[in-house]
Order: structure tokens, then sequence, then C-alpha cells
């Protein structure tokens, strides 16, 4: 098919045999077909946050096939960094970098309690007041209930008290089972990941929804994953944006094994890109995750139906350098958004636009 006909159909409503058939479709058209949709429906706009990310602790139990950044219980390289540590940190960013955002995350520690986050959140509250917090996901939020024997609505309820604005969308990989029983075996189901994700938008906490693609899946895994998103949106209207996450294999034990020999090719990005635009619509933003595609895939996906660069993502190890040359600036992401034929602009946690670029 040619874009202008995959475009129609895709503005008519897909079905999911039909979304799953768009894979063998050529992917310049996709691409085509995803940005004439997008165009139309979201105008010519690209948005980022000005954020910070920092991992409050690597330690975790889940022990994930997917993952090269947790460290065991006990294990030399673990670390937990305390709520002091992160506040002061936030706070040096938005004086130096103007950062509106921190964005954290970590492992299943076993170790923390829920006093911890209280503290933690309050401690950035305190230090950089009007910083939003986008934090735990709602892997997260499961693994933390069960250890403390609350219930998912206690904790969301108490991290909000404590500061929580919203939760990032990770720990979603792909919700079907037969691909979680490879991936993360030991994390929360793809339905729980729904649920819990429904409850904080009831709740007043948005979130972002993943994907993270390019391992085990195949098309009709990643269909039914978008399609579970959009039916959440269309319930809720708390998702502020998804964000497809390429995987990458290395140093985790999918590759180990051999399961996972290279990160997914460029078309491959594009057409899931492409696709969760012609199929979301105009429910949510679909983000090029920059981090994960690396920027010169990213400024492809802006012409593929993406219409978000997610963030600056600064991390700590810029704060501690001189320079900048490991993370990027709100002018580079301008420049690839503008790069695309788009018009930049810097956004709040919560995609009001602060400032066009
Ligand atoms: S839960 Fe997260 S940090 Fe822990 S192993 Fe899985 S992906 Fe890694």
């Amino acid at each position: 098919m040619g874009p202008l006909e995959i475009a129609e159909a895709a503005m008519r409503g897909l079905t999911r045999s039909e979304a799953v058939e768009l894979f063998s479709e050529d992917f310049m058209s996709l691409a085509q077909a995803a940005e004439l949709v997008t165009l139309k429906l979201w105008g010519d706009s690209v948005t980022f946050v000005n954020n910070i990310v920092i991992n409050y602790s690597n330690i975790c139990v889940a022990k994930c096939p997917i993952c090269a950044f947790y460290r065991p219980p006990r294990h030399p390289e673990g670390y937990t960094r305390s709520a002091e540590e992160v506040a002061k940190a936030v706070e040096e960013a938005k004086e130096r970098l103007g950062i509106t955002e921190l964005h954290i995350n970590g492992g299943f520690n076993p170790e923390l309690s829920i006093e911890y986050f209280e503290e933690l959140f309050r401690a950035v509250k305190a230090r950089a007041p009007g910083v939003a917090i986008k934090g735990p996901t709602m892997a997260e939020v499961d693994y933390y209930s069960r250890l403390w024997r609350m219930s998912w609505r206690e904790v969301l309820e108490r991290f909000k008290a404590a500061g929580l604005n919203a939760i990032s969308g990770g720990g979603a990989e792909i919700f079907a089972e037969e691909v979680r029983k490879v991936v993360s075996p030991y994390k929360l189901s793809g339905e729980d990941w729904l649920r819990i994700a429904e409850l904080a938008h009831k709740l007043g906490i948005p979130s972002n929804a993943t994907m993270l693609y390019g391992h085990v899946e195949r098309p009709e895994h990643v269909v039914d994953h978008i399609f579970k998103v959009k039916e959440l949106q269309e319930g809720t209207g708390g998702l502020l944006s998804f964000i497809p996450v390429k995987y990458s294999p290395y140093n985790t034990e999918l590759y180990a094994k051999g399961v996972v020999r290279a990160p997914a090719p460029a078309v491959y990005d594009v057409k899931v890109v492409a696709v969760a635009r012609l199929i979301l619509l105009d429910r949510v933003k679909v983000a090029a995750y920059w981090t994960s595609t690396g920027k010169r895939i990213a400024s492809l996906l802006l012409k593929a139906g993406a219409n978000d660069l997610v963030g600056t993502m600064y991390n700590e190890a810029v704060l501690r350098s001189a320079g900048m040359a490991a993370s990027t600036t709100v002018e580079e992401l301008a420049e690839i958004a503008r790069e695309a034929g788009r018009r930049p602009a810097l956004r709040d946690t919560f995609h009001k636009v602060l400032k066009w670029l």
C-alpha cells in the first residue's frame, strides 16, 4: 500500500490484524503515512522536558534477563542514594541547568522502606521547589507494596502525599505473558501493570507508558501492547506519552545465552514508532526515545510519527564533569527537531508548553 492509503486506513481505525499486517509494508511508506497522520492530528511541534535522571538504587532482586543495570544485594558495586544526596543533585541541576523535572527510578531493593521514599521526595521538594518528581514505575509500586504488605493504593497515596507528581512508564516491557516469561519472569504481569496505571490515574497521578521492543517479541505482541495502551488512555486520559524503548542486549543474560545477538535494525525502529502512531492517532503523544535509539535514529523517528523527544535526561555524571558531552542539551534537542522540519518546544512534566525554541 502507498502512504496515503495507509494513512486513510489508519484514520478510519485499524483492526489488530490490519495493524499486524502493516509490519510487512515498506518502512518508508509506513513512516510517511505516520507523518501525515501526525501532522494532521498534532501539528508540527516536537516537545521535550529539561530533566535530570537519578537512580536511587541499583540493587535489585528481580533478576530480569533483559537487564544490565542491576546488582544483587550485597554486591560490591551495589549502591543506594541517600535523600540528601539526591536532593542536593536536583538542587544543583535546577540552578545550573534549569531542569524542571527529576526522573527517578531504581531496582527492587528489599532494604528500602516507604519512609525512605517519603524522605527522599520531601527532601527534593524542600531543596528544589517547583521541580516535578516523576518516579517509581508500576513495577516498583507492585514490588514495594508486596514487600511492605500494603495495597497499591496505599503506596500510591503515600508517595503522592510526599511529593510524587507523575509515574515514569517503565516496567511495561511487552504486556503479553509469553514474552514476559522470557524477558522479565519475576516482574508483575502485564495485566497488573495496566491495573496499577489505571489506579494511579484515578488518584490523580498521571504516567507514561513504555514498550521495550527488539528482543523476542513478534509484531502481534507489539500491536497487542499498543492497543492496550490505547484502551488505557481511552479509559482514564491519564497517559502523558507513549515511549517505545529500544532494547540494548549487551551485558544482559539474554545476550549471554545467545537469545538476542544484536540490537534491532533501524528499519524496525521506524516501523514500531510508525505503527504506534497509526494505532494511537490523537490519543497520546509517541516519543522518539533518543537515549535508547541514539540521536541520529531519533531524528528519523520524528519523520515517522513521533512528536516528543522525552527529555534532556541529564545524569549525575554530567553535573560532576565540567562539560556535558555525555548527555545532550536543550539546544541540541531543539536542533534535532528543527532538522526534521518540526517546531521544538520545551514542555513541563505534564506536557504544558513552557517555551517555543
Ligand atoms: S526490575 Fe528493573 S532493575 Fe530490576 S532486574 Fe528488572 S529491569 Fe533490572
